[in-house]
């Protein structure tokens, strides 16, 4: 599939289904190491998405505008953490895809302008067990795809497979940033929510470009 605006509301709603599909293993995981509450912050974040989606007169136009959308929205429906980090994400994302399609390099730009939002807003270094561990070495990989000639779905399958090899790799390290910080040591031996929930939604941009 031609990486489009059809993609991307593909994708929204790819992410929407997973994130309802994994609500409660994402609630399991941040009561380990936080306050419980992931699981239900993505769901009803996305759920007022796909309502928000559902609800517009025309199709949106270009990927910006979808992803923008899914910005704003985030943003004023997820409390904590993770609204305002995914918020700033999408709608750094947005900004860079003015074009009609995406071929590779598009999509490259488009993740880098996304882990730069998490970074600009959140201030976390990759080791810190955030969704950071997800998105750099999610970047990274589609750097090297790019970079081989793979196709822009090649890419996004690559950044795919890499955010979920982050996030596995979460579950050692000791949190220095967000909540799972407050309880240092103890909180090696868990897997980051939010980078679990970034991986299912690189996972879902994936797919909805196969
Ligand atoms: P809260 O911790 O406010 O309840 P959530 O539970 O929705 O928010 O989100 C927690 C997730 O947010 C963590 O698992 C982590 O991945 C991410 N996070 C927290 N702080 C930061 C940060 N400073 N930078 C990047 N990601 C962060
Ligand atoms: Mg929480
Ligand atoms: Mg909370």
């Amino acid at each position: 599939m031609t990486v489009d605006v059809a993609w991307a509301t593909a994708w929204v709603r790819g992410s929407a289904g997973a994130v309802l599909e994994h609500r409660d293993e994402l609630v399991e995981l941040d009561r380990q190491i936080g306050d419980g509450d992931h699981g239900e912050n993505l769901a009803r974040g996305f759920t007022a998405v796909l309502a928000r989606l559902d609800a517009l007169e025309e199709p949106p136009a270009e990927i910006g505008d979808v992803l923008k959308l899914v910005a704003t929205t985030l943003m004023s429906s997820v409390g904590g953490a993770a609204g305002p980090l995914y918020g700033t994400a999408y709608l750094r994302a947005a900004k860079i895809t003015g074009a009609p399609t995406l071929d590779s390099a598009g999509v490259v730009a488009m993740l880098e302008a996304a882990l730069e939002g998490i970074v600009v807003r959140g201030k976390a270094s990759p080791g810190e067990k955030t969704m950071v561990d997800a998105w750099t070495p999610a970047v990274e990989a589609a750097v090297v795809a790019a970079h081989a000639g793979s196709g822009p779905a090649d890419v996004l399958a690559a950044a795919a497979a890499a955010a979920e090899r982050g996030s596995d790799a979460t579950v050692p390290l000791v949190a220095t940033k967000g909540r799972a910080s407050y309880l240092g040591e103890r909180s090696a031996g868990h897997r980051d929510p939010g980078a679990t929930s970034s991986a299912l939604i690189l996972r879902a941009a994936a797919q909805a470009a196969s």
